[in-house]
């Protein structure tokens, strides 16, 4: 299975931030979109960064209240990784769970396309292997 047919059980808006906005507003999107994490974008196509809900807890713990009259710019992860619609999830899954991060944003020639969590590769697998599970049931029954 590809991240491709990941994407396709998904709607298609990725939720961006620009930068410069602040705490306060990226917490609001968060909840809005009901999402874990915001792509950081100026332009909704350039990735300039990631900001999830861990990193805003993390900061939270360091600068207090102050934190929502921050900029996103001065929290958010600026590595960040991404892959590509034709990637194997099995691999995917590997390297979050290696990394201990649970979004990954999908891009086409560099622009962002699409973005999967963990959550996502999870239900994605768990589909697939009752559906094996359904045809072996199948199999097995049909060469009593
Ligand atoms: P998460 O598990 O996605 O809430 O993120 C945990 C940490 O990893 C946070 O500091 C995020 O900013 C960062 N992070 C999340 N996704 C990515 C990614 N695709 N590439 C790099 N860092 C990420």
């Amino acid at each position: 299975m590809q991240v491709k047919d990941v994407l396709a059980h998904k709607s298609g808006a990725v939720a961006t931030i620009d930068p410069g906005r602040s705490i306060a507003d990226a917490v609001a999107a968060l909840a809005q979109h009901g999402v874990g994490a915001l792509v950081v974008s100026s332009d909704g196509r350039t990735i300039q960064g990631i900001i999830s809900e861990r990193d805003v807890v993390r900061a939270l713990n360091s600068l207090g209240p102050a934190l929502l009259q921050t900029a996103v710019r001065e929290i958010m992860t600026v590595n960040v990784h991404t892959c590509v619609p034709t990637d194997e999830v099995a691999t995917l899954a590997r390297t979050m769970t290696d990394k201990r991060f649970r979004h990954m944003p999908v891009t086409i020639d560099g622009g962002l396309y699409g973005i999967v969590s963990i959550g996502d590769l999870v239900k994605s697998r768990m589909d697939e292997m009752e559906t094996e599970h359904d045809h072996l049931v199948d199999y097995i029954s049909s060469a009593r």
